[in-house]
C-alpha cells in the first residue's frame, strides 16, 4: 500500500492516525473510494465533487483546495504502480480488466482536540491516502450472479447521513453482517417506510419488462457515482428508466437485480434470500448495461 497523510508518504506500518482524532472517536469525517482504469482514476471529478458535498453537508471545510486533492490521487497511484515485489501476484480468478488497477481510499477527518462531540473542538483536518491493489469480486461472480439479503432498517439502524460520505457507517457495517451471516454477498436495506433503498455498499437496480428502475436521491441513498453512470448508459441504450422507490416484492418479482459500485461496476445479483431472481442467471439487460460499462471504462483506460 502507498500511504500519504497530510500530503506526506509514509510507510503502511507507520501510518498511524492518533487516538483523539474525530474520525476514529466519532466518525467525524468523510471520505471517496476512487478507482482506476489503465493507472487513471475514473470519474475523479464526480468523486470529488461528492467528497466536496458531503464535507459541505457536516460542515468540514476541506483542507485542500480541489487541484491539490486531485494531484495527491494522482500521485498514490503512480507511486503504488507498477506492483512493487512484496505485492501478492493477481489471484488467479481476478476479472481480467481488474488486474493491476488499483483503489483510492481519501480520507478526510475533522482532526483532533479536546474530547467533545462539539465540532468547534477540532483543529487539525487530516488528508489520508490509501493506494491499495484493487479489490473487486472475481469473474465467476459477473458470469454467475451474486446473493444479496434484505435486511430492515430497524433491526440495524439508520445511516446517519445517507447522502453523505462520512465515516459513520455502522448500520451498514451490522446489515452487511447479517447478510456475510446467510452467505450472501451484500444487504440491501429497507428503510422505516418499507421502501428498499440500496445495499451496504452499493446501489440496487431491478429490470422488469426490460425497465430498469432504481430507487431516486431522494430516497435517503448515496448517490453513487457508478448510478449515474448507468443511468446514463440506459438511457443512451434507448432503455425505459425510472427513478422510484421499490418494495421488497418488487425486487423479489424482478426479471433481473443488479448493483452497482466503484469496485464492482454493474454486479448481477441472482439470488434473493433463498430464492433465485428471475432465471437465477444474469439476464440480458444487465449484460447489455456491463458490455457498455466495461467500452466506457475500456475507452476511459486507453486515455
Ligand atoms: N451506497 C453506499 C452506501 C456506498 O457506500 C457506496 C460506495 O461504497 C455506493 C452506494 C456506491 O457508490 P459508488 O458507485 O460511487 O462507488
Amino acid at each position: 500500500a502507498v500511504v500519504s497523510i497530510d500530503g506526506e508518504r509514509v510507510p503502511p506500518e507507520r501510518a498511524v492516525v492518533s487516538v483523539f482524532d474525530r474520525g476514529f472517536l466519532y466518525g467525524d469525517s468523510v471520505y471517496e473510494v476512487l478507482r482506476t482504469y489503465g493507472g487513471r482514476a475514473f470519474e475523479g471529478e464526480e468523486h470529488l465533487s461528492r467528497l466536496a458535498r458531503s464535507a459541505e453537508r457536516i460542515g468540514l471545510a476541506l483542507p485542500w483546495p480541489r487541484e491539490r486533492l486531485s494531484a495527491e490521487v494522482a500521485r498514490v497511484v503512480a507511486a503504488s504502480r507498477p506492483a512493487g515485489p512484496d505485492e501478492e501476484p493477481p489471484a488467479p480468478d481476478a476479472a481480467p480488466w481488474n488486474v493491476g488497477e488499483r483503489t483510492v481510499r481519501l480520507v478526510v477527518t475533522r482532526g483532533s482536540g479536546e474530547l467533545g462531540l462539539d465540532p468547534a473542538l477540532a483543529a487539525d483536518p487530516k488528508v489520508i491516502l490509501l493506494a491499495l491493489p484493487l479489490q473487486a469480486p472475481p469473474l465467476a461472480a459477473y458470469r454467475q450472479g451474486v446473493g444479496a439479503v434484505i435486511v430492515g432498517e430497524t433491526a440495524v439502524g439508520r445511516p446517519r447521513e445517507p447522502s453523505a460520505k462520512t465515516g459513520a457507517h455502522l448500520a451498514h457495517v451490522l446489515a452487511l453482517r447479517q447478510a456475510r451471516a446467510a452467505g450472501a454477498h451484500e444487504a440491501l436495506t429497507v428503510d422505516r417506510d418499507g421502501f428498499v433503498t440500496e445495499g451496504a455498499s452499493s446501489n440496487v437496480f431491478l429490470v422488469q419488462g426490460g425497465a430498469v428502475t432504481t430507487p431516486p436521491l431522494d430516497a435517503g441513498l448515496l448517490p453513487g457515482v457508478t448510478r449515474a453512470v448507468v443511468l446514463a448508459l440506459a438511457r443512451e441504450a434507448g432503455l425505459t428508466v425510472r427513478e422510484a422507490r421499490p418494495r421488497p416484492e418488487a425486487l423479489a418479482g424482478a426479471d433481473e437485480l443488479f448493483l452497482t459500485s466503484t469496485a464492482r461496476e454493474i454486479l448481477p445479483v441472482t439470488r434473493l434470500g433463498d430464492r433465485p431472481v428471475g432465471s437465477g442467471a444474469p439476464g440480458e439487460v444487465t449484460r447489455l448495461l456491463h458490455r457498455r460499462f466495461r467500452a466506457r471504462a475500456d475507452a476511459f483506460a486507453r486515455g
